[in-house]
């Protein structure tokens, strides 16, 4: 998928660029030739990451910005535009998220998730889209779930927020599309990054072997995995797929556990 040098001369923004699927992202559009902007709240995340992704000969800005402040945001592609005169992707990754019953949600916990993954994208898809029209083309990716769609116990927030992006990349991609900006969404399957097996409660051994038997393809997914599929989501190559989620989660979503498992069970006896 895609040629090494196929993102020389774009800039790309990538939020939550400074640590897991974020950062996958950034080092491969960097490998692959682009400039890059890395944006979250923690400096030590960004200079970090900054180092690895210089290491593959990409430029690269970090930015230390909250993505539900807009005044940051609007600094954020101001720094963008001063560094690299333009912007050709943006790529809405950031994410907070955390198990909760929904009852004992609190009205801050919702909005610290809503605010980071909803509002956060709407800021940054607004701001970036304004120099996307100026310049006539532009690609944007929305990082969501497939519980956007599915819902999932304990994320009453997050499958919110995750759904409203959805909606939203639609949304765009049907008005933006006359000013050849594609906007699509990428439902990742289960990655156990430092960030999400923590807040997930998957960071155990036994709790991936559960989560790999509901799984067909029985196995986690890895953010290098996953940034391949981002790139090419925002590549020339894929420049007639517009308003779509792709989902690579290993079919995750498909398998009805208990089928599932009555499945494998018939299986070994067969
Ligand atoms: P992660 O490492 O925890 O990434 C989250 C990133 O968001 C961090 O870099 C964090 O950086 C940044 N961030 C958080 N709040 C922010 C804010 N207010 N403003 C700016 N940046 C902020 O987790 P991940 O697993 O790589 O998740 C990446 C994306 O994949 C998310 O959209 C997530 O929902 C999605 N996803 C993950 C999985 C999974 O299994 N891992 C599955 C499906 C979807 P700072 O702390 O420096 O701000």
């Amino acid at each position: 998928m895609g040629s090494v040098e196929d993102f020389a001369g774009q800039v790309a923004i990538v939020t939550g660029g400074g640590t897991g699927l974020g950062k996958s992202i950034a080092l491969e559009l960097g490998s692959r030739g682009a400039s890059v902007v890395i944006a979250s709240r923690n400096e030590e995340h960004l200079i970090a990451a900054a180092k690895d992704i210089e290491a593959k000969g990409a430029e690269v800005l970090t930015v230390s910005c909250d993505v539900r402040e807009a005044q940051q945001v609007e600094e954020l592609v101001k720094k963008t535009i001063n560094s690299f005169g333009k912007v050709d992707v943006l790529v809405n990754n950031a994410a907070g998220n955390f198990i909760v019953p929904a009852e004992k949600l609190t009205p801050n916990g919702w909005n610290a998730v809503v605010g980071i993954v909803l509002n956060g994208s709407w800021y940054c898809s607004s701001m970036a889209g304004q120099e996307m029209i100026k310049q006539g083309s532009g690609c944007i990716l929305n990082i969501i779930a497939t519980y956007a769609w599915t819902g999932a116990p304990g994320v009453v927030h997050s499958a919110s927020a995750k759904a409203g992006v959805l909606a939203m990349t639609r949304t765009l991609a049907a008005e933006w599309g006359r000013y050849g900006i594609r906007v699509n969404a990428l439902a990742p399957g289960v990655m156990a990054t430092s960030g999400a097996s923590k807040n997930l409660m998957f960071d155990s051994e036994k709790a991936q072997e559960m989560l790999r038997a509901q799984i067909p393809l029985r196995r986690l997914t890895t953010p290098e995995e996953i940034a391949k599929l981002a790139a090419f989501l925002c590549s020339n190559e894929a420049s007639y797929i517009t308003g779509d989620v792709v989902t690579a989660d290993g079919g995750r979503w498909l398998a009805d556990k208990g089928f599932l498992e009555l499945y494998d069970l018939q299986a070994a006896g067969r």
